[in-house]
């Protein structure tokens, strides 16, 4: 199993169908959890797709509309009563305060989880950790909203070739990587000499929003993109009246910024045809395109190749 995916807890906007659950998506990226708008229904899905709330390190709201956050109340709760040990980072907002602590507290429960309120005052970056670094960006929709990304510095790895080649072994590796250089047999050994680049990686969540330059800012270079695509071209008064995309200006947006995996969720229940939206986007996009279906696993691409 990949350590980097992206697991789809729900894809329905507005209102849960038969086939969909409200939003909900957990980023597995190494050792931790990300969970995106938990809408209603969350915890079970959560237990349908094999997460468990221990898995939740950071809870990332884009904004305070119930198909976003409903789904809190619920994942809070169990946090404390499965006694998750670690803190979770909880990111949302700043001007839904009000709203995250209702949530938080909605009703009578034992609370132990250590749970921690960073809310999102401006553009920027909101998170650094071995992860790399979590940002935000304002979006365009009815309330605040702010969508997220993830970016993973370009760093190098270590080739096992060229280390055997410079005799270097065992714990002189890990004491090359700490000092940057190393003498063996009289002669300097840098880092460089004997690792290659490592492109870093990139994730972005864009939910409820027009186009917008933060749909582009986040969307940059992204290896797995989430994305919005409410509506169809079809109906794109509709998607610029209530401030959301179409999977046309979803696609563009990922063709525009070189996006690899695009994913494509948050769908109106009035389209019974999730085809369409793959058939709208494959005309404007020439990556991987996957529309979300509840519960589907979605692993972040390999790394870019180095460039030569
Ligand atoms: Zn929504």
């Amino acid at each position: 199993m990949s350590p980097r995916e992206l697991i789809v807890l729900g894809t329905a906007s507005q209102v849960p169908t038969r086939r969909r659950n409200h939003n909900g998506y957990l980023l597995r990226w190494d050792g931790e959890g990300l969970l995106f708008d938990p809408g209603e229904g969350a915890q079970r899905q959560m237990l349908l797709a094999g997460v468990a709330a221990s898995d939740v390190t950071r809870l990332c709201l884009t904004h305070f509309h119930g198909d976003h956050c409903l789904g809190v109340p619920g994942v809070v709760q169990r946090l404390s009563l499965d006694r998750v040990p670690h803190p979770v980072h909880s990111h949302y907002p700043a001007s839904g305060r009000e709203f995250f602590a209702r949530l938080r507290h909605a009703c009578a429960f034992h609370e132990t989880a250590d749970l921690r309120e960073e809310p999102v005052e401006r553009d920027g970056p909101v998170a650094t950790g071995p992860f790399g670094m979590l940002e935000a960006r304002r979006l365009d929709h009815g309330v605040e909203s702010y969508g997220y990304r993830l970016v993973e510095p370009d760093g190098r790895r270590m080739v096992r070739e060229l280390l055997a080649q410079f005799g270097i072994r065992g714990p002189l590796v890990g004491e090359l990587q700490r000092r940057g250089s190393l003498e063996v047999d009289g002669r300097t050994v840098r880092v460089a000499d004997v690792s290659a680049p490592r492109p870093g990686q990139r994730f972005a969540f864009v939910m409820d929003t027009r186009l917008c330059d933060g749909v582009y800012a986040l969307a940059d270079q992204a290896d797995l993109l989430v994305i919005e695509s409410t509506f169809l071209h079809e109906d794109r008064a509709l998607a610029a009246d209530y401030g959301h995309l179409t999977a046309a200006q979803a696609a563009r947006v990922a063709e525009e910024c070189g996006v690899r995996r695009l994913v494509l969720t948050h769908f109106s229940q009035r389209y019974d045809d999730p085809t369409r939206f793959h058939h709208e986007a494959a005309e404007l996009f020439g990556g991987e395109i996957v529309v979300a279906e509840d519960l589907v696993r979605v692993p972040v691409p390999a790394r870019r190749a180095v460039p030569a």
